[in-house]
């Protein structure tokens, strides 16, 4: 059954690029009812901290994305790698290289001068055991096979071929005795089982020499699938310069997990023409065939787009778990209040994000300082003392507090005045939100409680 996995190294934080090829490998397990390995590649041990790995597991668990199982750590596994570097050299198929950093730097200068490949020459690839030196310093090299071709199906690239003769022996083990990068994901796509390998297309080049790996441990190939880029909105490689990268970073500046899901999934797959997709969909419909051997553009102004589908198209319940916390973040009490699933219904409409959601319904939750300026200017002063004044009777004659009776004391006000509905409207709202901008009355004012929209009518009229 098929064993996925995502094998970030913790160096930072979680990027969207890694986000994706999670995501693909995980719908891809869940398709076939497989499991999803989360496995943290750290044996940098320079670059590599306790903070980048827990911003990690964060940003997976905010997206939703858990692995199958326990989190593997490459530092816990070291024992393993070296058991397997011990065999391949049983086997003759590693062997200790004594090779000096000034032997192999006049080599690499010398091939480059006359224009070859820079590449280990095999110097100890042979050496009998009389001629190994006894208590030199050794790196451990994999005997890359000398001739013929590496081939295997890309699930995304097609076929692929690459000559062995324009590989090195890689080393696996350096002098201190720890293993190599390329060694450990080959021992732990094994070990674990691993039937398919999504990865970014910068593991390419090292994809035939794991390959190679592979076939010296007589362990069975897994089918592998690189995907392109993300690029920004200059054709460029997606970075910071381009905005945010960091899937945390999305969090903060207010989406949905849910949102960047879909918007992850079809940057780089698509299914028809079709955008929004639930989680069931996906989990019966992605399929690794199926993703774009092109480089992806990250748009915002779609990812946008599909913030606001999703605000308007979940439960209300489910943006309101997540609208809370900007509004924590921003300092607001929300327990003293309208439910957020209310302001959810009424305000996904008016925004793109819920940070925003949280910014433009502060009123709800708080008493604002001042009015907004522009807004107060336009439809405050010097002209709507009236209005103000007569609808604040009615307002308070009101025989419930309801949208249908407010709506009528506004509707009856204007009447009264011989004005435009917006000549009460206007100012009423300036005075009951501090903003121009708002809901229609009769749900905001319903919303608030009937003795804060009298007494903040009595602030304006002040
Ligand atoms: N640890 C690698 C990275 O973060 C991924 C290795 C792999 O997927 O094989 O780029």
């Amino acid at each position: 059954s098929v064993v996925t996995r995502f094998a970030p190294s913790p160096t930072g934080y979680l990027h969207v690029g890694g986000a994706r090829t999670a995501l693909y490998s995980w719908l891809y397990a869940k398709r076939h009812n497989g499991k999803f390995i989360l496995r943290i590649e750290d044996t940098d041990l320079e670059r590599s901290t306790p903070e980048a790995v827990q911003a990690i597991l964060d940003g997976m668990s905010w997206l939703g994305m858990e692995g199958d199982g326990e989190v593997f750590y490459q530092t816990k596994r070291f024992d393993t790698y070296k058991k397997y570097v011990q065999q391949l050299l049983d086997d003759g198929k590693a062997y200790k290289c004594y090779c000096s950093k000034e032997r192999l730097e006049t080599l690499r200068e010398e091939q480059e001068k006359n224009g070859e490949r820079t590449k280990y020459d095999g110097k100890c690839r042979d050496l009998s055991a009389a001629e190994q030196p006894a208590d030199a310093p050794y790196v451990i090299r994999f005997k890359n096979p000398l001739d013929g071709a590496v081939e295997f199906k890309d699930a995304i690239r097609g076929d692929m071929s690459i000559a062995n003769e324009e590989m090195d022996d890689l080393i696996i083990q350096r002098t201190d005795g720890t293993p190599t990068y390329n060694f450990c994901v080959v021992i732990d796509d094994w070990e674990m089982g691993m039937t398919h390998v999504i990865r970014g297309e910068d593991h390419l080049l090292n994809t035939p020499r794991q390959i190679n790996i592979f076939k010296a441990l007589g362990a069975e190939v897994p089918q592998y699938a690189h995907c392109s880029m993300i690029l920004g909105d200059d054709g460029k490689k997606l970075s910071k310069r381009h905005g945010a990268v960091s899937v945390m970073q999305y969090r903060d500046d207010g989406y949905l997990p849910q949102a960047v899901i879909n918007y992850l999934v079809r940057l780089g797959w698509s299914h028809g023409d079709q955008e929004i997709f639930t989680q069931q969909e996906l989990f019966d419909l992605f399929d690794i065939n199926d993703i774009n051997n092109s480089a992806s553009a990250f748009n915002t102004e779609k990812l946008n787009w599909m913030n606001q589908q999703y605000m308007k198209l979940l439960p209300a319940e489910e943006v309101a778990k997540h609208l809370v916390w900007h509004f924590e973040q921003a300092g607001i009490d929300v327990t003293n209040g309208p439910k957020l699933e209310a302001i959810v219904e009424i305000q996904a409409e008016r925004v793109k994000t819920l940070k925003e959601m949280a910014e433009i319904s502060t009123y709800f939750y708080q008493d604002f300082e001042s009015l907004d300026e522009k807004a107060a200017k336009k439809h405050l002063r010097p002209v709507a003392k009236e209005p103000l004044q007569v609808v604040r009777q009615k307002l308070a004659d009101v025989a419930t507090w309801q949208g249908a009776d407010i709506q009528a004391a506004i509707n009856a006000t204007a009447e009264e005045l011989e004005v435009g509905m917006g000549k009460v409207g206007m100012p009423l709202r300036v005075a009951a939100t501090g903003s121009g901008n708002s809901p229609s009355l009769d749900v905001t004012l319903e919303l608030l409680p009937k003795e804060k929209v009298l007494s903040r009518i009595d602030n304006a009229i002040a």
